[in-house]
């Protein structure tokens, strides 16, 4: 066992910018990063598999409103909630991901149990649910995400006709994590509600594994936010390993070529978190902030909003 392990973790980014941003709500932003990382951090600490420690870091911002994801999923083209997450074990490559659930309170939960018990990589809609019964995952029905601010943004966005990333402001409010283990396992996991307005099924990067989420404990893990389609034609969180793997790049290089660059070429607005093999971690951004976390052994612990 080493004494080598890190965590990361993010709530979106997007057009996030302080003098729109009240104190109180910072603070709400705050606490709320605190304990996900926190939680994923204790699990490490005493010993623990990255994989459980993505996954309790995911829950935790899961169960706010303040974030694209559970609780505080945005409202699909019609008035309903349609979530995606995956979770990816950096060992063996073993990965699940759920797409389009509606009543599921913790996707990420559900696609941990695609991974653990499925013999599938992605499950979507209601046969996702069907399976969700039988290894006792929490449903919950529509009251439960409903939520006033996410309302209005779809009211919003309909009056428009536009498909929106999380509301008017462009904020990507999907959640994710990553995290080193002891053992020197990498994990990563995302959950997102999508796009405001969303229609015909719309699915983005986060479920897609290599597309938002990715890890491979002989490179990294990854966990993205951001504009799905152009995340998803970059096949962004495996590029970022493959720099890593083919091109020998560090892992700041790799994140600065995709995130400043090949992304921004195509218009990809957007951030991720990584953390390779030695626990270096990145949190990269194009967009004016993101919600993001970080703590590891060596006494690093940053919580940051704007650039
Ligand atoms: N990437 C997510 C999607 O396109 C959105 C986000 O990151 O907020 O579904």
């Amino acid at each position: 066992m080493s004494n080598n392990f890190s965590i990361a973790i993010h709530g979106g980014a997007g057009t996030i910018l302080r003098g729109t941003m009240t104190q109180a709500l910072q603070v709400q932003y705050e606490t709320g990063l605190k304990q996900a990382l926190e939680a994923g951090y204790k699990i490490l600490e005493a010993g623990g598999s990255s994989l459980d420690a993505v996954e309790i870091a995911v829950v935790a911002l899961e169960d706010l409103p303040l974030f694209n994801a559970g609780k505080g999923a945005v409202f699909n083209n019609t008035g309903s909630h349609e979530m995606d997450a995956s979770i990816m074990f950096g060992k063996g490559l073993e990965a699940g991901a759920v797409c389009g659930v509606s009543h599921i309170k913790n996707p990420v939960k559900l696609a941990r149990a695609v991974m653990d018990h499925s013999g599938h990589v992605i499950l979507c809609g209601a046969g996702a649910e069907q399976f969700a019964k039988m290894y006792n995952i929490t449903y919950a029905d529509e009251d439960y995400f409903y939520t006033e601010q996410r309302y209005q943004q779809w009211q919003e966005a309909m009056k428009e006709d536009i498909v929106q990333l999380d509301h008017t402001e462009k904020k990507y409010g999907t959640v994710g994590a990553v995290a080193l283990d002891r053992h020197g396992n990498l994990a990563a996991a995302t959950s997102t509600g999508g796009m405001t307005n969303k229609k015909f099924g719309r699915i983005g990067d986060s479920p897609v594994p290599g597309a938002g989420t990715y890890a491979n404990n002989s490179t990294c893990a990854v966990s993205c936010t951001g504009h799905g389609e152009l995340f998803l034609r970059c096949v962004v969180a495996y590029d970022i390993s493959c720099l890593i793997e083919y091109k020998g790049l560090s892992l700041k290089d790799a994140c600065d070529l995709v995130v400043y660059d090949k992304l921004v070429k195509i218009g990809g607005e957007g951030g991720l978190i990584a953390i390779d093999k030695s626990g270096n971690i990145e949190m990269s951004f194009n967009s004016e902030g993101m919600y993001r976390a970080c703590r590891d052994s060596g006494g690093r612990n940053d919580l940051l909003i704007y650039r």
